[in-house]
């Protein structure tokens, strides 16, 4: 869907990009991960030609970039940006309907689509669409940067640290939302930012950058259980073993129950700490684990009915090797 091949990107004498190549799948989030000045953002901004390469190609659709007016491609990719870059004179509805009226698009259509867009992204369109950017909060100003990026339904959405001025309460929400939205879209996403944290939780592929160039390009699982050198490693920190079992679920580990028939009996007051949910992660179940020094434990669900158990040994088995098999 989009292909960067060799390029490099110098400012002056700094080298921003140092013949960089990468091959980003249709309907995937490829994040683009790695500390300030690696050239992220630089990459970012070659895709839809608000910058050019000093050398090498990329390709949007199947086609160089070259072959499109620099317009055309950015009313057909979505850009979210820190800043936001909402117009202050435009009201949120004007906002998100931008592009589209950039496009002609019929008022009532262009009405119907803001609508939809506002709610999409968890804002009730009564309340807000005739708001302008400065009654909003950070993170719902956020919301109406990627309603907007989203308004023509492009097929590309490039997104450049756009929830990083947001606390983080809203930015779990805000990563909530994108997760759930993205299930539903299948857009093919470009996000960059430097928490590798973030990059875990939005990414089906990881791109680790260090000095204009790639590192490591590969799933969350594989970059959290199999770092290809000592910077990837120092980059996703010590606690990547933890990580790596918040990627994974009670539910896929878990066994018939034989431990118990029921949490009867069970102290009430302690039956959270001592049983899991299907949709724990394996981290949670290994946290209450180790804290009640049990090894195994009950999977239950809303009722306390023991669905099954889940065995320290599996999730053990999880964290060395990386994966389920
Ligand atoms: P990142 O997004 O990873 O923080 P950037 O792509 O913004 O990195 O920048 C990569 C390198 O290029 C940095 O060394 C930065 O200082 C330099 N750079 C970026 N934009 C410019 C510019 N307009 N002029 C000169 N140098 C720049």
């Amino acid at each position: 869907m989009i292909k960067l091949e060799n390029v490099t990107k110098k400012y002056g004498s700094t080298v921003a990009l140092d013949s960089f190549s990468i091959n980003i799948h249709a309907g995937d989030v490829c994040v683009l991960v790695g500390p300030s000045g690696c050239g992220k953002s630089t990459s970012l901004k070659m895709i839809n030609r608000m910058l050019e390469p000093t050398d090498g190609s990329i390709y949007v659709m199947g086609k160089n970039v070259t072959e499109f007016q620099p317009e055309i491609l950015r009313r057909q990719i979505g850009y979210v940006i820190q800043s936001i870059g909402l117009f202050p004179h435009m009201t949120v509805a004007e906002n998100v309907g931008l592009v589209p009226s950039l496009l002609e698009w019929d008022r009532k259509r262009i009405a119907l689509r803001v609508k939809e867009l506002v709610s999409l992204v968890g804002l009730e369109p009564g309340q807000y669409l005739e708001k302008y950017p400065r009654e909003l909060s950070g993170g719902e100003a956020q919301r109406v940067g990627v309603a907007r990026a989203l308004a023509a339904d492009p097929d590309i959405l490039l997104m450049d640290e756009p929830f990083g001025a947001v606390d983080p309460i809203n930015r779990d929400n805000l990563h909530t939302q994108f997760i759930k939205i993205q299930k539903d879209l299948k857009k093919t996403v470009v996000f960059v930012t430097h928490y590798i944290d973030e990059a875990i939780r939005l990414a089906d592929r990881i791109a680790v950058m260090k000095a204009g160039t790639l590192v490591q390009y590969d799933t969350p699982e594989k970059i959290l259980s199999a770092p290809s050198d000592s910077f990837v490693r120092d980059f996703v920190g010590t606690d990547r073993t933890l990580k790596l079992l918040q990627r994974f679920f009670v539910k896929s580990l878990m066994r018939p129950a034989v431990l118990t028939s029921g949490t009867e009996g069970m102290d009430i007051a302690n039956l959270d700490e001592l049983t899991v949910k299907q949709e724990d992660s394996l981290e949670e179940a290994l946290s209450k684990m180790l804290g009640s020094r049990l090894k195994k434990m009950a999977v239950s669900d809303d009722e306390q009915k023991v669905l099954g158990e889940v065995w320290l040994e599996d999730i053990e088995k999880v964290a060395y090797k990386g994966d389920l098999s």
